[in-house]
C-alpha cells in the first residue's frame, strides 16, 4: 500500500465536497478555503475527539472561549506585537515574496528560478491588523489573535477563581487564529485562517519537567487512538537554536505529508514566561497562591498546540486506502468512527415507492443517534463505493425481502461483511459496533 499523492488527497477533499475554495465564484481567495458538508463534520468531529479527551474526561481541565479580538496591550506583552515575525525576501526579478527560512535553496529564487535575486531579509510580522470602531487611526489598531494561548493567560485567575482550581490544572481552547503567512500553502496545511486546539496546563515549576513528559505522550497517543498509523506519526524534539523565544523544551507531533515530515502540533513548557508578562504589564498580581507552602509563585505552564484544521488535513490523508476488489480498484477512507462525517447510509435497493418509504422510516429512526445519509440514486455497487470514499463505516441496505421480514443488511466498510438485521435491532447492533448515539 503506497501513500496517496498530494493530488490524489486535494482531487478527493474537492471532488466530494470536503473542502472548497473560498469566494470561488469571483477566481477564489488565495489560500482561504471554505469546508463543505463533509469537511465541516470532519472537523467539527477532530474538533469532538480533542474536548472529550482533554476537557470532558478530565477532572483537571476546564474549558474557556476568549474573544478573538483583545486588547492590543495582550499581544505586546506577550511579545507577538515585537517578534512574532517570519523573516521576508523579495525576488528583485520577478517581485514574489519569500520566507527566507522555509527556502529549499536560499540563493535561488523558487518562483522565477534566478540566482542571488533576493533583497536582504527582513522582520515581517504576522498578525493582521484592523481598527476597532468608525474611524481608523492609530489609536484604535486592534489585533486578530495569531493563537488562542493568551486569552487563557489573561483570564488565569478568573478561571482559577470560578472553577476552584488547585495546581497542577489546565484550560483549553479551541477556535479560530489567524496570521499573515508569508508563504501559505499546500492547500489546508498553511491557511492564513485556520482552527487551533490548545491547552495550557499549570503546574508548580518543580514539577513541570515530569508533566511536560505526560503531554507529549498524551498528545502523541491521542492521534494514534484515533486511527493514525504509527509508521505515519513521530516525535521530534526542537534543538536548542530552534526553540520559541518563550520556551525551554519542545517536541513536535509530525505526521508524514506527502511533501515529507511536517508539524501537526507542538508541545511547549513556556515556563512561567507569560504569566510574569501579563502580571509585569498589566500590574495584576496572576501568581498563584499554594496554601501547602504558604508561597506566592508563577506556574510554569506545559503547552500542547495543535492544528484542528491540519490535524483534520491528515486524519484524511492518513486513512485514504486503495486495494483491488473482484479486479476493480476500490477507494476506502478508513477513518475513525468517531471521525467518519456521515456514520450510517441508508440505501433503498431501488426508487421503488415502498423501499423508499421503509427507507425513511429506517431513516428517521437513526437520525437522532447518528449522523446519516440517504442515498436513492444510482446502481447499489456506485452508492456503496462512494460511502467508501467518504469513509461510511455501515450501508444500510433495504431489499425487495424488507417487505417481507422487516429485516435490511448491513455492509461493514472494511470488511465488506454483510449482516442481515432486523429492523427492531438496528439500533442496537449499529450501538455496538460505532458507540452508544
Ligand atoms: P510554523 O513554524 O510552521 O509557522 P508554528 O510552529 O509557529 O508554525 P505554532 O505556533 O506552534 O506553529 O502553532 C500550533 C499549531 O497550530 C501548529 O502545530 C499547527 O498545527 C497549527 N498552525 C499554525 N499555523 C498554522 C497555519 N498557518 N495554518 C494551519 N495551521 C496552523
Amino acid at each position: 500500500m503506497t501513500a496517496p499523492s498530494f493530488e490524489t488527497i486535494v482531487n478527493l477533499a474537492t471532488k466530494r465536497g470536503f473542502v472548497f475554495r473560498a469566494s470561488e465564484i469571483y477566481g477564489g481567495l488565495r489560500s482561504a478555503y471554505d469546508y463543505g458538508p463533509l469537511g465541516v463534520a470532519l472537523l467539527r468531529n477532530v474538533k469532538e475527539a480533542w474536548w472529550r479527551s482533554m476537557v470532558q474526561l478530565r477532572d483537571d481541565v476546564v474549558g474557556l472561549d476568549s474573544a478573538i479580538i483583545q486588547s492590543p496591550r495582550v499581544w505586546e506583552a506577550s511579545g507577538h506585537v515585537g517578534q512574532f515575525n517570519d523573516p521576508l525576501v523579495e525576488c528583485v526579478s520577478c517581485h514574489a515574496r519569500h520566507r527566507f527560512d522555509r527556502l529549499e535553496d536560499p540563493d535561488r529564487c523558487p518562483t522565477c528560478g534566478l540566482r542571488d535575486s533576493f533583497t536582504d531579509s527582513r522582520d515581517f510580522n504576522l498578525m493582521f491588523k484592523t481598527h476597532m470602531g468608525p474611524v481608523a487611526s492609530d489609536s484604535n489598531l486592534v489585533y486578530l489573535r495569531p493563537e488562542t494561548a493568551q486569552g487563557i493567560f489573561t483570564n488565569f485567575e478568573n478561571v482559577r477563581r470560578v472553577a476552584r482550581l488547585k495546581l497542577p490544572f489546565g484550560i483549553a481552547q479551541l477556535g479560530k487564529s489567524f496570521r499573515n503567512e508569508i508563504t501559505p500553502g499546500q492547500f489546508v496545511f498553511r491557511t492564513r485562517e485556520f482552527e487551533q486546539m490548545e491547552m495550557e496546563f499549570f503546574t508548580h515549576p518543580d514539577h513541570a519537567d515530569g508533566w511536560f513528559q505526560y503531554w507529549v505522550e498524551e498528545r502523541h497517543q491521542w492521534y494514534l487512538d484515533l486511527g493514525m498509523d504509527a509508521a505515519n506519526i513521530r516525535l521530534r524534539s526542537h534543538a536548542e537554536d530552534e526553540l520559541a523565544h518563550y520556551a525551554v523544551a519542545t517536541y513536535d507531533v509530525e505526521y508524514r505529508f506527502p511533501w515529507g515530515w511536517d508539524e501537526l502540533e507542538g508541545i511547549a513548557n513556556r515556563t512561567d514566561f507569560d504569566l510574569r508578562q501579563h502580571s509585569e504589564a498589566s500590574g495584576k498580581d496572576l501568581r498563584y497562591f499554594d496554601q501547602a507552602a504558604g508561597e506566592r509563585l508563577f506556574p510554569y505552564v506545559i503547552e500542547p498546540a495543535a492544528g484542528a484544521t491540519r490535524a483534520a488535513f491528515a486524519f484524511l490523508i492518513d486513512a485514504y486506502h486503495t486495494e483491488t476488489v473482484r479486479d476493480a480498484p476500490r477507494t476506502v477512507l478508513r477513518l475513525d468512527y468517531r471521525l467518519a462525517p456521515v456514520k450510517v447510509a441508508v440505501l433503498p435497493l431501488s426508487k421503488k415507492p415502498d423501499l423508499v418509504e421503509v427507507t425513511g422510516r429506517v431513516a428517521d429512526a437513526l437520525r437522532p443517534h447518528w449522523d446519516i445519509e440517504v442515498d436513492v440514486t444510482q446502481a447499489i455497487g456506485r452508492r456503496y463505493r462512494r460511502q467508501d470514499e467518504i469513509g461510511t463505516p455501515y450501508c444500510v441496505t433495504v431489499d425487495f425481502d424488507t417487505l417481507e421480514d422487516e429485516a435490511v443488511t448491513v455492509r461493514d466498510r472494511d470488511t465488506m461483511a454483510q449482516d442481515r438485521v432486523g429492523i427492531g435491532q438496528l439500533r442496537g447492533y449499529l450501538g455496538e459496533r460505532l458507540g452508544a448515539g
